[in-house]
Protein backbone atom coordinates (compact mmCIF):
# COMPACT_ATOMS: atom_id res chain seq x y z
CA UNK A 1 0.00 0.00 0.00
CA UNK A 2 1.53 3.25 -1.03
CA UNK A 3 1.89 6.07 1.25
CA UNK A 4 -0.79 8.50 0.88
CA UNK A 5 -0.23 12.55 0.78
CA UNK A 6 -1.65 15.96 -0.15
CA UNK A 7 0.98 17.14 -1.77
CA UNK A 8 4.54 15.33 -2.54
CA UNK A 9 7.61 17.42 -3.75
CA UNK A 10 10.00 16.63 -5.88
CA UNK A 11 13.31 18.07 -5.61
CA UNK A 12 14.25 20.13 -1.97
CA UNK A 13 15.34 23.71 -3.33
CA UNK A 14 14.09 27.20 -2.73
CA UNK A 15 10.97 26.26 -4.63
CA UNK A 16 10.36 23.06 -3.46
CA UNK A 17 11.04 23.32 0.63
CA UNK A 18 9.36 26.46 0.31
CA UNK A 19 6.13 25.09 -1.55
CA UNK A 20 5.72 22.58 0.98
CA UNK A 21 6.03 25.22 3.98
CA UNK A 22 3.05 26.91 2.38
CA UNK A 23 1.42 23.73 1.70
CA UNK A 24 1.70 22.38 5.50
CA UNK A 25 0.44 26.03 7.00
CA UNK A 26 -2.90 25.24 4.14
CA UNK A 27 -2.96 22.00 6.33
CA UNK A 28 -1.60 19.45 3.87
CA UNK A 29 0.10 16.74 4.31
CA UNK A 30 3.35 17.01 2.36
CA UNK A 31 6.52 15.17 1.84
CA UNK A 32 9.38 16.52 -0.23
CA UNK A 33 11.89 13.96 -2.03
CA UNK A 34 15.17 15.12 -2.67
CA UNK A 35 18.19 12.93 -3.78
CA UNK A 36 21.35 14.76 -2.69
CA UNK A 37 22.17 14.25 0.59
CA UNK A 38 21.02 17.35 2.39
CA UNK A 39 18.19 19.50 2.20
CA UNK A 40 18.22 22.91 0.34
CA UNK A 41 18.69 22.57 -3.58
CA UNK A 42 21.07 24.54 -5.58
CA UNK A 43 20.42 27.26 -4.45
CA UNK A 44 21.79 26.28 -0.69
CA UNK A 45 24.53 23.88 -1.68
CA UNK A 46 25.63 24.97 -5.20
CA UNK A 47 24.22 28.41 -5.71
CA UNK A 48 23.11 31.32 -3.48
CA UNK A 49 24.45 30.60 -0.15
CA UNK A 50 27.95 29.45 -1.19
CA UNK A 51 28.81 32.43 -3.71
CA UNK A 52 27.64 35.10 -1.37
CA UNK A 53 29.90 34.05 1.00
CA UNK A 54 32.75 33.56 -1.10
CA UNK A 55 31.76 37.34 -2.21
CA UNK A 56 32.02 38.60 1.07
CA UNK A 57 35.19 37.12 2.15
CA UNK A 58 36.15 39.03 -1.13
CA UNK A 59 35.05 42.28 -0.10
CA UNK A 60 36.15 42.09 3.52
CA UNK A 61 39.51 41.10 2.16
CA UNK A 62 39.29 44.33 -0.05
CA UNK A 63 38.26 46.20 2.56
CA UNK A 64 41.08 45.02 4.98
CA UNK A 65 43.75 46.08 1.71
CA UNK A 66 42.27 49.77 2.10
CA UNK A 67 41.92 49.82 5.51
CA UNK A 68 44.61 52.68 5.98
CA UNK A 69 42.11 54.77 4.44
CA UNK A 70 39.87 55.07 6.95
CA UNK A 71 42.76 54.89 9.70
CA UNK A 72 43.51 51.29 10.72
CA UNK A 73 47.17 49.93 10.59
CA UNK A 74 47.80 46.54 9.88
CA UNK A 75 51.02 45.11 11.27
CA UNK A 76 50.91 43.04 7.76
CA UNK A 77 49.23 42.55 4.90
CA UNK A 78 46.03 40.60 5.03
CA UNK A 79 46.45 37.01 3.65
CA UNK A 80 43.69 34.59 2.78
CA UNK A 81 43.71 31.01 4.28
CA UNK A 82 41.66 29.32 1.69
CA UNK A 83 40.28 25.98 4.23
CA UNK A 84 39.24 28.49 6.87
CA UNK A 85 37.54 30.76 3.65
CA UNK A 86 35.78 27.25 2.93
CA UNK A 87 35.06 26.24 6.49
CA UNK A 88 33.01 29.48 7.01
CA UNK A 89 31.39 29.02 3.71
CA UNK A 90 31.01 25.39 4.71
CA UNK A 91 29.28 26.36 8.14
CA UNK A 92 26.75 28.81 6.93
CA UNK A 93 25.43 26.54 4.53
CA UNK A 94 25.51 23.63 6.92
CA UNK A 95 23.64 26.03 9.66
CA UNK A 96 21.11 26.78 6.99
CA UNK A 97 20.69 23.08 5.92
CA UNK A 98 19.98 22.34 9.64
CA UNK A 99 17.31 25.24 9.54
CA UNK A 100 15.60 23.51 6.65
CA UNK A 101 15.18 20.66 8.71
CA UNK A 102 13.81 22.06 11.65
CA UNK A 103 11.48 23.67 9.43
CA UNK A 104 10.06 20.70 8.05
CA UNK A 105 9.88 19.00 11.78
CA UNK A 106 7.99 22.41 12.71
CA UNK A 107 5.62 21.88 9.78
CA UNK A 108 5.04 17.70 10.08
CA UNK A 109 7.07 17.59 6.05
CA UNK A 110 8.17 14.36 5.57
CA UNK A 111 11.39 14.79 4.38
CA UNK A 112 12.00 11.85 2.09
CA UNK A 113 15.77 11.10 0.68
CA UNK A 114 16.02 9.28 -2.90
CA UNK A 115 15.79 9.43 -6.32
CA UNK A 116 12.04 10.41 -6.88
CA UNK A 117 10.08 9.50 -10.36
CA UNK A 118 6.79 10.04 -11.58
CA UNK A 119 5.23 6.19 -11.92
CA UNK A 120 1.45 6.96 -12.28
CA UNK A 121 -0.88 10.11 -12.68
CA UNK A 122 -0.50 9.99 -8.54
CA UNK A 123 2.45 8.10 -7.65
CA UNK A 124 6.12 8.92 -6.78
CA UNK A 125 8.41 5.87 -6.67
CA UNK A 126 11.80 7.24 -4.46
CA UNK A 127 14.66 4.96 -4.62
CA UNK A 128 16.68 5.52 -1.66
CA UNK A 129 20.17 5.75 -1.47
CA UNK A 130 20.50 1.90 -0.42
CA UNK A 131 18.68 0.99 -2.71
CA UNK A 132 15.28 0.36 -1.64
CA UNK A 133 12.37 1.81 -3.16
CA UNK A 134 8.83 3.18 -2.21
CA UNK A 135 5.98 4.44 -3.54
CA UNK A 136 4.32 7.85 -2.06
CA UNK A 137 0.09 8.18 -3.51
CA UNK A 138 -0.28 12.23 -3.37
CA UNK A 139 -3.33 13.97 -4.84
CA UNK A 140 -0.97 16.89 -5.48
CA UNK A 141 2.88 16.66 -7.27
CA UNK A 142 4.92 19.48 -7.63
CA UNK A 143 7.90 19.02 -9.77
CA UNK A 144 10.68 21.34 -8.59
CA UNK A 145 13.77 19.60 -9.66
CA UNK A 146 15.57 22.67 -10.71
CA UNK A 147 18.84 22.36 -13.41
CA UNK A 148 22.10 21.57 -13.16
CA UNK A 149 25.32 23.54 -15.14
CA UNK A 150 25.19 23.86 -18.89
CA UNK A 151 28.08 21.93 -20.64
CA UNK A 152 29.65 23.05 -23.88
CA UNK A 153 30.27 20.36 -26.25
CA UNK A 154 33.57 21.93 -27.25
CA UNK A 155 34.90 22.57 -23.83
CA UNK A 156 33.28 19.81 -21.12
CA UNK A 157 34.52 20.10 -17.84
CA UNK A 158 36.78 18.44 -16.40
CA UNK A 159 36.93 20.05 -12.54
CA UNK A 160 40.19 21.17 -12.77
CA UNK A 161 41.03 23.13 -15.81
CA UNK A 162 37.79 23.79 -17.52
CA UNK A 163 35.04 23.95 -14.82
CA UNK A 164 31.73 24.83 -14.03
CA UNK A 165 30.04 26.76 -10.91
CA UNK A 166 30.10 23.83 -8.58
CA UNK A 167 33.29 22.80 -9.12
CA UNK A 168 35.02 26.09 -8.25
CA UNK A 169 32.67 25.97 -5.06
CA UNK A 170 35.15 23.31 -4.27
CA UNK A 171 38.47 24.53 -5.10
CA UNK A 172 40.67 25.07 -2.56
CA UNK A 173 43.39 26.98 -4.20
CA UNK A 174 43.33 30.35 -6.47
CA UNK A 175 44.58 30.24 -9.75
CA UNK A 176 47.32 32.35 -11.07
CA UNK A 177 44.75 32.79 -13.92
CA UNK A 178 40.94 32.58 -14.58
CA UNK A 179 38.67 33.03 -17.73
CA UNK A 180 35.08 32.93 -17.11
CA UNK A 181 32.71 32.34 -20.30
CA UNK A 182 29.57 34.25 -19.67
CA UNK A 183 29.09 37.79 -17.85
CA UNK A 184 25.91 36.85 -16.75
CA UNK A 185 25.03 36.76 -12.80
CA UNK A 186 27.08 33.79 -12.20
CA UNK A 187 30.14 34.85 -14.35
CA UNK A 188 30.43 38.41 -12.84
CA UNK A 189 30.11 37.07 -9.54
CA UNK A 190 33.07 34.86 -9.50
CA UNK A 191 34.81 37.18 -11.93
CA UNK A 192 34.53 39.28 -8.80
CA UNK A 193 35.57 36.71 -5.95
CA UNK A 194 38.75 35.73 -7.75
CA UNK A 195 40.02 38.97 -9.13
CA UNK A 196 40.02 39.98 -5.24
CA UNK A 197 41.68 36.72 -3.80
CA UNK A 198 44.56 37.59 -6.75
CA UNK A 199 43.59 35.66 -10.13
CA UNK A 200 44.26 37.81 -13.11
CA UNK A 201 40.78 37.76 -14.46
CA UNK A 202 39.43 37.79 -17.78
CA UNK A 203 35.42 38.24 -18.75
CA UNK A 204 34.28 36.55 -22.01
CA UNK A 205 31.37 37.54 -23.51
CA UNK A 206 29.76 36.81 -26.83
CA UNK A 207 27.23 40.25 -25.97
CA UNK A 208 28.47 43.64 -26.52
CA UNK A 209 28.32 44.05 -22.95
CA UNK A 210 28.20 42.53 -19.40
CA UNK A 211 25.23 41.24 -17.63
CA UNK A 212 23.25 41.81 -20.87
CA UNK A 213 20.01 41.72 -19.51
CA UNK A 214 20.81 45.10 -17.39
CA UNK A 215 20.31 48.74 -18.38
CA UNK A 216 23.11 49.59 -20.50
CA UNK A 217 24.42 52.08 -18.26
CA UNK A 218 24.19 49.47 -15.28
CA UNK A 219 26.61 47.24 -17.54
CA UNK A 220 28.74 50.35 -18.35
CA UNK A 221 29.29 51.16 -15.12
CA UNK A 222 30.53 47.39 -13.91
CA UNK A 223 32.96 47.41 -17.02
CA UNK A 224 34.32 50.41 -15.70
CA UNK A 225 34.73 49.37 -11.68
CA UNK A 226 35.91 46.02 -13.24
CA UNK A 227 38.40 47.47 -15.28
CA UNK A 228 40.00 49.42 -12.05
CA UNK A 229 39.74 46.18 -10.21
CA UNK A 230 41.68 44.60 -13.16
CA UNK A 231 39.28 42.34 -14.54
CA UNK A 232 39.71 43.01 -18.60
CA UNK A 233 36.19 42.17 -20.17
CA UNK A 234 36.30 40.97 -23.32
CA UNK A 235 32.74 41.71 -24.74
CA UNK A 236 31.55 40.68 -28.35
CA UNK A 237 34.03 38.04 -28.59
CA UNK A 238 33.45 34.70 -29.33
CA UNK A 239 35.24 31.59 -28.36
CA UNK A 240 35.97 29.28 -31.00
CA UNK A 241 38.78 26.48 -29.63
CA UNK A 242 39.66 25.03 -26.62
CA UNK A 243 42.72 23.11 -26.34
CA UNK A 244 43.77 21.66 -21.93
CA UNK A 245 47.40 21.62 -21.64
CA UNK A 246 49.48 20.45 -19.07
CA UNK A 247 49.64 24.71 -17.08
CA UNK A 248 46.23 24.75 -18.10
CA UNK A 249 43.88 25.57 -21.22
CA UNK A 250 44.71 27.96 -24.50
CA UNK A 251 41.98 29.44 -25.26
CA UNK A 252 40.99 30.59 -29.32
CA UNK A 253 38.77 33.46 -29.73
CA UNK A 254 37.58 36.07 -32.20
CA UNK A 255 36.96 39.62 -30.97
CA UNK A 256 34.70 41.99 -31.53
CA UNK A 257 36.56 43.46 -34.22
CA UNK A 258 36.49 40.40 -35.32
CA UNK A 259 40.49 39.93 -35.20
CA UNK A 260 41.83 36.25 -33.85
CA UNK A 261 43.49 36.00 -30.44
CA UNK A 262 44.37 33.31 -27.89
CA UNK A 263 44.62 33.68 -24.64
CA UNK A 264 46.21 31.03 -21.94
CA UNK A 265 44.54 30.67 -18.48
CA UNK A 266 45.11 28.13 -15.73
CA UNK A 267 41.31 27.68 -14.89
CA UNK A 268 38.61 28.29 -17.49
CA UNK A 269 35.23 28.72 -15.92
CA UNK A 270 32.43 28.12 -18.10
CA UNK A 271 28.88 29.58 -16.71
CA UNK A 272 27.00 29.93 -19.63
CA UNK A 273 23.88 29.19 -17.99
CA UNK A 274 21.73 26.38 -16.44
CA UNK A 275 20.02 23.27 -17.99
CA UNK A 276 16.40 22.02 -17.39
CA UNK A 277 16.32 18.78 -14.70
CA UNK A 278 12.90 17.13 -16.33
CA UNK A 279 14.31 13.90 -18.78
CA UNK A 280 14.29 10.11 -17.64
CA UNK A 281 11.98 11.48 -14.91
CA UNK A 282 8.45 9.71 -16.24
CA UNK A 283 7.02 13.53 -16.20
CA UNK A 284 5.94 12.83 -20.65
CA UNK A 285 4.90 9.05 -19.75
CA UNK A 286 2.37 10.92 -17.39
CA UNK A 287 1.66 13.64 -20.03
CA UNK A 288 3.57 16.69 -18.87
CA UNK A 289 4.41 18.58 -22.11
CA UNK A 290 8.62 19.68 -22.37
CA UNK A 291 9.20 22.80 -24.30
CA UNK A 292 13.17 23.02 -25.24
CA UNK A 293 13.88 20.45 -21.99
CA UNK A 294 11.74 22.73 -19.54
CA UNK A 295 8.43 21.28 -18.02
CA UNK A 296 5.70 23.76 -19.66
CA UNK A 297 3.19 25.29 -17.19
CA UNK A 298 0.23 27.55 -17.38
CA UNK A 299 0.15 31.09 -15.09
CA UNK A 300 -0.66 29.01 -11.74
CA UNK A 301 1.79 26.90 -12.27
CA UNK A 302 0.25 23.70 -13.41
CA UNK A 303 1.10 21.20 -16.25
CA UNK A 304 -1.20 19.95 -18.91
CA UNK A 305 -2.21 17.53 -15.78
CA UNK A 306 -4.28 19.47 -13.56
CA UNK A 307 -3.00 18.70 -10.23
CA UNK A 308 0.76 18.40 -10.94
CA UNK A 309 2.45 21.72 -10.49
CA UNK A 310 6.29 22.33 -11.78
CA UNK A 311 7.89 25.04 -10.66
CA UNK A 312 11.47 27.23 -10.05
CA UNK A 313 14.50 26.57 -12.86
CA UNK A 314 12.73 23.77 -13.93
CA UNK A 315 9.66 25.45 -15.66
CA UNK A 316 11.22 28.64 -18.38
CA UNK A 317 10.83 31.75 -16.25
CA UNK A 318 14.15 33.47 -14.65
CA UNK A 319 16.44 31.21 -12.99
CA UNK A 320 16.22 32.57 -9.64
CA UNK A 321 16.07 31.39 -5.75
CA UNK A 322 13.01 33.94 -4.95
CA UNK A 323 11.24 32.79 -8.01
CA UNK A 324 10.89 29.22 -7.30
CA UNK A 325 9.87 30.44 -3.97
CA UNK A 326 7.16 32.41 -5.20
CA UNK A 327 6.17 30.01 -7.78
CA UNK A 328 6.02 27.45 -5.29
CA UNK A 329 4.02 29.61 -2.80
CA UNK A 330 1.53 29.96 -5.39
CA UNK A 331 1.18 26.23 -6.43
CA UNK A 332 0.50 25.24 -3.01
CA UNK A 333 -2.20 28.25 -3.13
CA UNK A 334 -4.06 27.30 -6.03
CA UNK A 335 -3.52 23.52 -5.18
CA UNK A 336 -5.83 24.91 -2.21
CA UNK A 337 -7.92 27.03 -3.35
CA UNK A 338 -7.71 27.84 -6.95
CA UNK A 339 -9.69 30.68 -7.25
CA UNK A 340 -7.80 33.11 -4.57
CA UNK A 341 -4.54 32.33 -6.37
CA UNK A 342 -3.08 35.47 -8.29
CA UNK A 343 -0.52 34.29 -11.26
CA UNK A 344 3.22 35.91 -10.52
CA UNK A 345 4.17 39.38 -12.12
CA UNK A 346 7.46 38.77 -13.46
CA UNK A 347 7.91 42.58 -14.50
CA UNK A 348 8.72 43.24 -11.12
CA UNK A 349 11.23 40.26 -10.02
CA UNK A 350 14.14 41.99 -9.04
CA UNK A 351 17.18 40.78 -10.75
CA UNK A 352 20.55 40.82 -8.23
CA UNK A 353 24.15 40.43 -9.25
CA UNK A 354 26.32 40.21 -5.66
CA UNK A 355 29.71 40.95 -7.66
CA UNK A 356 31.37 44.09 -6.55
CA UNK A 357 30.20 46.85 -6.96
CA UNK A 358 26.73 45.04 -6.63
CA UNK A 359 24.05 45.58 -9.56
CA UNK A 360 20.14 45.27 -8.71
CA UNK A 361 17.38 46.41 -10.98
CA UNK A 362 13.51 45.80 -11.12
CA UNK A 363 11.27 46.54 -13.99
CA UNK A 364 12.54 48.33 -17.66
CA UNK A 365 15.70 49.09 -18.68
CA UNK A 366 15.49 52.53 -20.14
CA UNK A 367 15.69 50.66 -23.85
CA UNK A 368 13.06 48.63 -23.20
CA UNK A 369 10.59 51.25 -22.43
CA UNK A 370 11.36 53.36 -25.19
CA UNK A 371 10.61 50.21 -27.15
CA UNK A 372 7.75 49.42 -25.64
CA UNK A 373 6.17 53.39 -26.29
CA UNK A 374 6.22 54.93 -22.57
CA UNK A 375 7.11 58.49 -22.60
CA UNK A 376 9.95 58.16 -20.71
CA UNK A 377 11.83 60.47 -18.28
CA UNK A 378 14.82 59.48 -16.47
CA UNK A 379 16.33 60.47 -13.05
CA UNK A 380 19.79 59.36 -12.00
CA UNK A 381 21.51 60.14 -8.63
CA UNK A 382 25.08 59.51 -8.38
CA UNK A 383 27.17 57.59 -5.15
CA UNK A 384 29.45 60.27 -5.29
CA UNK A 385 27.22 63.05 -4.15
CA UNK A 386 25.69 60.83 -1.16
CA UNK A 387 27.75 61.28 2.22
CA UNK A 388 26.82 57.41 3.70
CA UNK A 389 28.55 56.51 0.33
CA UNK A 390 31.54 58.70 1.39
CA UNK A 391 31.39 57.70 4.82
CA UNK A 392 31.59 53.62 3.40
CA UNK A 393 34.23 54.71 0.81
CA UNK A 394 32.16 53.03 -1.71
CA UNK A 395 31.26 56.37 -4.04
CA UNK A 396 30.74 53.74 -7.19
CA UNK A 397 27.70 53.49 -9.04
CA UNK A 398 24.43 55.30 -9.18
CA UNK A 399 20.29 54.96 -8.82
CA UNK A 400 18.77 55.02 -11.58
CA UNK A 401 14.49 55.74 -12.05
CA UNK A 402 13.01 55.27 -15.79
CA UNK A 403 9.64 56.71 -15.13
CA UNK A 404 6.41 57.66 -17.32
CA UNK A 405 5.49 61.32 -18.12
CA UNK A 406 2.26 59.94 -18.54
CA UNK A 407 1.05 58.71 -14.93
CA UNK A 408 4.38 59.35 -13.13
CA UNK A 409 4.36 55.51 -13.30
CA UNK A 410 7.94 53.99 -12.02
CA UNK A 411 8.68 52.16 -15.00
CA UNK A 412 11.86 50.73 -13.90
CA UNK A 413 14.75 50.77 -11.04
CA UNK A 414 18.38 49.98 -12.29
CA UNK A 415 20.91 50.61 -8.75
CA UNK A 416 24.74 50.17 -9.25
CA UNK A 417 27.11 50.85 -6.11
CA UNK A 418 27.34 49.06 -2.51
CA UNK A 419 23.78 47.28 -1.27
CA UNK A 420 22.51 47.74 -4.45
CA UNK A 421 20.92 44.40 -3.69
CA UNK A 422 19.33 44.88 -0.59
CA UNK A 423 18.36 48.58 -1.43
CA UNK A 424 16.26 47.48 -4.48
CA UNK A 425 13.62 45.84 -2.17
CA UNK A 426 12.12 49.77 -1.85
CA UNK A 427 11.53 49.68 -5.43
CA UNK A 428 10.19 46.43 -5.89
CA UNK A 429 7.89 47.32 -2.96
CA UNK A 430 7.13 50.71 -4.46
CA UNK A 431 6.30 48.81 -8.13
CA UNK A 432 4.51 46.67 -6.42
CA UNK A 433 2.06 49.11 -4.66
CA UNK A 434 2.15 51.08 -8.19
CA UNK A 435 3.21 54.05 -6.33
CA UNK A 436 4.34 57.25 -8.24
CA UNK A 437 8.36 58.68 -8.43
CA UNK A 438 6.69 61.66 -6.81
CA UNK A 439 5.40 59.44 -3.68
CA UNK A 440 9.09 57.65 -3.65
CA UNK A 441 10.58 61.40 -3.36
CA UNK A 442 7.79 62.45 -0.85
CA UNK A 443 8.75 59.52 1.48
CA UNK A 444 10.92 60.91 3.57
CA UNK A 445 14.55 58.98 4.10
CA UNK A 446 16.44 58.75 6.91
CA UNK A 447 19.87 60.97 6.84
CA UNK A 448 22.63 59.49 6.24
CA UNK A 449 21.99 56.20 4.29
CA UNK A 450 22.17 54.94 0.74
CA UNK A 451 18.96 54.88 0.62
CA UNK A 452 18.43 58.54 -0.07
CA UNK A 453 19.77 58.00 -3.65
CA UNK A 454 16.70 56.16 -4.34
CA UNK A 455 14.55 59.59 -3.05
CA UNK A 456 17.11 61.45 -5.26
CA UNK A 457 16.82 59.88 -8.07
CA UNK A 458 12.70 60.08 -8.03
CA UNK A 459 13.55 63.79 -7.40
CA UNK A 460 15.65 63.78 -10.41
CA UNK A 461 13.19 62.06 -12.83
CA UNK A 462 11.03 65.08 -11.94
CA UNK A 463 13.71 67.51 -13.09
CA UNK A 464 14.44 68.68 -9.15
CA UNK A 465 17.41 66.67 -7.94
CA UNK A 466 18.75 68.43 -4.55
CA UNK A 467 22.23 67.22 -3.69
CA UNK A 468 23.66 67.30 -7.97
P1 LIG B 1 17.16 23.69 -7.20
O1 LIG B 1 17.61 24.65 -6.19
O2 LIG B 1 18.05 23.37 -8.33
O3 LIG B 1 16.71 22.40 -6.45
C1 LIG B 1 16.28 21.25 -7.12
C2 LIG B 1 16.50 20.06 -6.22
O4 LIG B 1 15.86 18.93 -6.79
C3 LIG B 1 17.98 19.67 -6.07
O5 LIG B 1 18.31 19.58 -4.71
C4 LIG B 1 18.06 18.31 -6.76
O6 LIG B 1 18.99 17.43 -6.14
C5 LIG B 1 16.65 17.80 -6.58
N1 LIG B 1 16.26 16.80 -7.56
C6 LIG B 1 16.38 16.88 -8.92
N2 LIG B 1 15.88 15.77 -9.48
C7 LIG B 1 15.42 14.99 -8.47
C8 LIG B 1 14.79 13.73 -8.42
N3 LIG B 1 14.49 13.05 -9.54
N4 LIG B 1 14.47 13.21 -7.23
C9 LIG B 1 14.76 13.89 -6.08
N5 LIG B 1 15.35 15.09 -6.07
C10 LIG B 1 15.67 15.63 -7.25
N6 LIG B 1 19.46 32.76 -7.46
C11 LIG B 1 19.16 33.85 -6.74
O7 LIG B 1 17.97 34.21 -6.65
N7 LIG B 1 20.12 34.57 -6.08
C12 LIG B 1 21.43 34.23 -6.15
O8 LIG B 1 22.27 34.88 -5.55
C13 LIG B 1 21.79 33.10 -6.92
N8 LIG B 1 23.08 32.73 -7.01
C14 LIG B 1 23.40 31.62 -7.72
C15 LIG B 1 24.73 31.25 -7.84
C16 LIG B 1 25.09 30.14 -8.56
C17 LIG B 1 26.54 29.75 -8.68
C18 LIG B 1 24.08 29.33 -9.18
C19 LIG B 1 24.44 28.08 -9.93
C20 LIG B 1 22.75 29.69 -9.08
C21 LIG B 1 22.40 30.84 -8.36
N9 LIG B 1 21.07 31.25 -8.26
C22 LIG B 1 20.76 32.37 -7.56
C23 LIG B 1 19.98 30.49 -8.92
C24 LIG B 1 19.26 29.61 -7.88
O9 LIG B 1 20.18 28.79 -7.22
C25 LIG B 1 18.20 28.79 -8.57
O10 LIG B 1 17.36 29.63 -9.34
C26 LIG B 1 17.36 28.05 -7.55
O11 LIG B 1 18.14 27.19 -6.78
C27 LIG B 1 16.25 27.25 -8.25
O12 LIG B 1 15.50 26.61 -7.28
P2 LIG B 1 14.69 25.29 -7.58
O13 LIG B 1 13.97 24.95 -6.32
O14 LIG B 1 13.92 25.43 -8.82
O15 LIG B 1 15.79 24.16 -7.90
Amino acid sequence: MADAYDLVVLGSGPGGYVAAIRGAQLGMRCAVVEKDPKFGGTCLHRGCIPTKALLHTADAFDEMRHADKIGIALDAAPRLDMDKVHAYKDGVVGKNAKGIEFLFRKNKIEGVHGMGRLVGPNDVSVTAPDGDTRVLHARHILIATGSVPRELPFAPTDGTRIVNSDHLLQRRTVPASLAVLGAGAVGCEFASVYAAFGSQVTILEQQPRLLPIEDEDASQALERSFRKRGIQSLTGARLTAVQPTDAGVDLQLTTASGEARSLSVEVLLVAVGRAPVAEGLGFEAQGIQLDRGYVRVNPFMQTRVPHIYAIGDVVNTPWLAHVASAEGILAAEHMHDPASARPLDYGRVPSCTYCAPEVASVGLTEAAARAAGHDVQIGSFPFTALGKAAILQRTEGFVKVVRSRTYDEILGVHIVGAHATDLIAEACVAMQVEATTEELFRTIHAHPTLSEAMMEAAHAAHGHSIHT
